[in-house]
């Protein structure tokens, strides 16, 4: 659509200190120009209505509850990601153990998950768990804990 003087057009009118319909009276390279406020008749720069006074008020606080679950979230991989890095620091992947249900592992084991990957036993939990320390975090994946010793 191209636009040309005469013809209306939304603007942000400062006078108004709204967002009103205005005239062109002037354009410059295709591009509106000069507008008149169909309000108040004030003269002026076209200004175009701003973004974000598109989005209805109820939709806002919405974006911004998003975004603060997004980060934090972030900050929980993150230190989950350096609690990782700084177990498996030298260490060999090579020499993980697979991980399997009927496999048997001990605290500090570096274990191959075939979906989370690397990880290394932070605790075991009787009779059966033991909980993992992934990149994205920990987990608790049931395994054979090696019998107690008395
Ligand atoms: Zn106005």
């Amino acid at each position: 659509m191209r636009l040309s003087a005469g013809e209306e057009v939304v603007s942000h009118c400062l006078k108004c200190k709204d967002i009103t319909n205005h005239i062109i009276i002037a354009m410059t390279d295709g591009k509106v120009a000069k507008v008149q406020c169909n309000t108040c008749g004030g003269r002026h720069r076209y200004r175009p209505p701003e973004p974000a006074a598109t989005i209805g008020a109820g939709s806002r606080p919405a974006i911004k509850k998003e975004a603060g679950r997004q980060a934090g979230r972030t900050v929980k991989e993150t230190k989950a990601a350096a609690q990782f890095e700084a177990l498996v620091a030298g260490r060999d992947p090579s020499r993980a153990l697979a991980y399997a249900m009927d496999a048997s592992f001990r605290k500090n084991d570096l274990l191959d998950h075939p979906i989370f990957g690397l990880g290394v036993v932070t605790r075991t939990i009787r009779p059966d768990k033991i909980e993992v320390q992934f990149r994205k975090g920990n987990k608790l994946l049931v395994c054979t804990l090696p019998p107690l010793k008395f």
